[in-house]
């Protein structure tokens, strides 16, 4: 029996989110649904489109396709290790689809890396359905969490520095379900807790220039009222609403230039990225005028 789902209409499935992307709607051409469930988070439905690939979609909006899902994964995971001078601990909160993973054991540099992910379905059916994406889970630096990122911040006691990390990677979903909490303040004073002295944090902002400005703004202002060096940077990415997705980068340390990879890729590293360079990772720190004036002059 075909498996129905009410985003998908005439063979199109459509994203619309009107409390975040007022007035726009973004459709991708559905080949075959693979999987359509409601798991005790969300919403997970799988399809494979006639031309970006199998998709990935939890409560209705896109989380990666494997034609584009390179472009987020590499700058979300890139920016902070090459702007960090030694990373060697990292801690991934979301991620289930495996994709910054996937990235973050490219470093030889990075001893461990922790994946905390509340939905085990998004693992299991991202392991089924994305395998290029997954391909790293298993990697023996890889310690797999099943729990709520929020709370597994907040058992890391402040005084405990061995349970303290040099990069913090949100890799979560948008506001609207289970990824509520990571998108307010206590969140941002949790990752503050939870990293090293000179460590770096960077989070998907769910927004980006072009659609709700005013809450971006906002959230680069938490963000600032916690860290003393808080930068915004952004990835283009097809399958996102507008084609691009803004980053929040953070660090206590004032005068880490953020925007620069101060270490550079090995020749064999930078040949298995397809979007990431050094050259991108300074350009994405620069803003077009009208943006820079709303979320840098505040
Ligand atoms: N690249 C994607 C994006 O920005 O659209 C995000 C990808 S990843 C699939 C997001 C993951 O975050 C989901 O698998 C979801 O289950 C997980 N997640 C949401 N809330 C969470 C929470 N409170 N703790 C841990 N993981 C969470």
């Amino acid at each position: 029996m075909e498996v129905q789902h009410a985003r998908i209409k005439n063979g199109w499935f459509t994203e619309v989110s009107d409390a975040h992307f007022p007035g726009q709607g973004f459709s991708l051409r559905v080949e075959k649904v693979l999987h359509h469930s409601q798991s005790a988070f969300q919403d997970i439905l799988v399809f494979k489109s006639t031309d970006f690939g199998n998709v990935l979609v939890l409560d209705g909006i896109v989380q990666c396709t494997e034609r584009d899902e390179f472009a987020y994964q590499e700058m979300i995971t890139h920016i902070p290790i090459y702007a960090h001078k030694n990373p060697k601990k990292v801690l991934v909160i979301g991620g289930g689809d495996g994709g910054v993973i996937r990235e973050v054991v490219k470093h030889s540099c990075v001893e461990s890396a922790t994946l905390v992910e509340i939905d085990k379905t998004v693992i299991e059916l991202s392991q089924r359905y994305l395998p290029e994406m997954s391909c790293s889970i298993s990697d023996p630096k890889v310690n797999l969490q099943f729990c709520d990122g929020f709370q597994f911040l907040r058992n890391i006691g402040s005084s405990d520095l061995d349970a303290k990390y040099d990069v913090i990677i949100t890799d979560s979903s948008d506001p609207d379900g289970p990824a509520e909490a990571f998108f307010q303040k206590e969140y941002f004073q949790l990752l503050n807790n939870a990293l090293r002295e000179d460590g770096i944090v960077i989070m998907q902002a769910s927004e980006n220039v072009w659609l709700n400005i005013n809450y971006l703004g906002e959230l680069i202002q938490t963000a600032k009222s916690v860290f003393s060096n808080t930068g915004y940077c952004y990835t283009t990415v097809p399958s996102y609403t507008s084609g691009q997705l803004g980053l929040i980068v953070c660090s206590n340390e004032k005068d880490l230039r953020l925007d620069v990879a101060h270490r550079l890729p090995t020749s064999e590293e930078q040949q298995k990225m397809k979007y990431y360079n050094p050259k991108i990772h300074h350009a994405s720190f620069i803003l077009p005028t009208w943006a820079d004036r709303i979320l840098n002059t505040r």
